[in-house]
């Protein structure tokens, strides 16, 4: 019970987890799942 600040709803937007750096609350996704989401990304822009 002593986690439980900011980061108490923060959960990643592609595994639902949830998120402790601010960083990737700022994304809205863990570090790993932010590398596929950008992967991701990336290949949708170059058609
Ligand atoms: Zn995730």
């Amino acid at each position: 019970m002593e986690n439980e600040l900011w980061s108490d709803e923060a959960t990643c937007g592609r595994c639902n987890r949830k998120l402790k750096d601010a960083l990737s609350i700022e994304r809205g996704y863990g570090p790993r799942c932010w590398e596929k989401v950008r992967e991701e990304q990336d290949q949708e822009g170059e058609s």
